[in-house]
């Protein structure tokens, strides 16, 4: 064989290796991987490959059920099954298989690895490049697969008995980790700007309908952790919580000053198709 694929001790030519839909790392990104370039016979900095896969694992809470040696020996096993005498050896550890749910809990994770060709760098030829703007942490308004941060401040919310788990960013509230939150002020609703920071929810979008069809003004701007202490109520919205009240948060009890006013947008959101009446601004 050349290319090859393991999973969870399953080995074959790579081309005909399959996961399961359920394993987290197809829909959440939840696992860290490691690569080593092998040449004729040599690992090349192997254990350190090794050690700072164990210390990711640790970082994210994911349990590896190796010890170092024995993933080495298993890394090494697979390898010599392959023909190719340079080797690009990957391997990656998922939390487990599960329905998708953000909080995860008791699973036993995935081990994945591939051997592919690698060919070693012709150190003559030199390499163009271009720069960017290092974005990689305002991506939250793209809904995409890469979803580790949430995993982790949801998995944290349900060990400590709660449901959500909110985000805040320089003493500003953004969203949470599969929903938005919004607050109700005086009679007005506000609601982080449809930024780079937040995914524009559906939801969201059908609370800024709703509130318009009631004549409650809406403010598209950032509150922060203290507005949201002292709101008068705490709204979360997101395709399946439609709009639910929260009523604490870190201990301190918050919202529950507005409940009838809550009720009538509940009502309105649960019976009735508005988002085609009424366009926010900004979404
Ligand atoms: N923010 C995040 C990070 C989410 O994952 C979700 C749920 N997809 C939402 C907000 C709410 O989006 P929607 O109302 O479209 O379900």
């Amino acid at each position: 064989m050349k290319d090859i694929g393991y999973y969870n001790g399953r080995m074959d030519a790579l081309e005909h290796m399959q996961v399961p839909m359920l394993d987290r790392g197809c829909y959440f990104g939840d696992g860290i991987y490691e690569t080593v370039l092998m040449s004729h016979g040599t690992f090349h900095d192997i254990d350190r490959h090794i050690d700072r896969f164990y210390q990711g694992t640790a970082d994210i809470f994911l349990t590896v059920p190796y010890t170092k040696q024995q993933l080495k020996e298993l890394l090494l096993w697979v390898s010599s099954h392959s023909e190719y005498k340079e080797q690009f050896i990957y391997w990656q550890l998922t939390r487990g298989t599960a329905l998708r749910s953000h909080a995860a809990k008791d699973l036993s994770p995935n081990l994945w690895i591939t051997i592919t060709k690698a060919s070693l760098p012709d150190f003559e030829h030199t390499l163009k490049l271009i720069s960017v703007e290092d974005r990689r942490s305002s991506y939250c308004h793209i809904k995409t697969l890469n979803l580790l941060p949430n995993i982790l401040a949801a998995s944290q919310a349900a060990q400590e008995g709660c449901e959500e788990a909110v985000f805040v960013r320089n003493g500003y509230v953004t969203e949470c980790s599969h929903s938005n939150i919004h607050i109700l002020k005086d009679g007005v609703l506000q609601t982080a700007p449809a930024d780079c920071h937040i995914l524009a929810g559906i939801g969201r979008f059908n609370l800024i309908c709703a509130c318009r069809n009631l004549q409650i003004p809406v403010l598209e701007r950032a509150f922060s952790y203290e507005d949201l202490l002292h709101a008068d109520e705490v709204l979360l919205t997101s395709t399946t919580k439609i709009c639910q009240r929260a009523d604490t948060i870190d201990g301190h009890h918050i919202g529950g000053k507005a409940i009838s006013l809550v009720k009538k947008i509940q009502r309105l959101l649960t019976f009735s198709e508005i988002a085609s009446e009424n366009t926010p601004s900004i979404s």
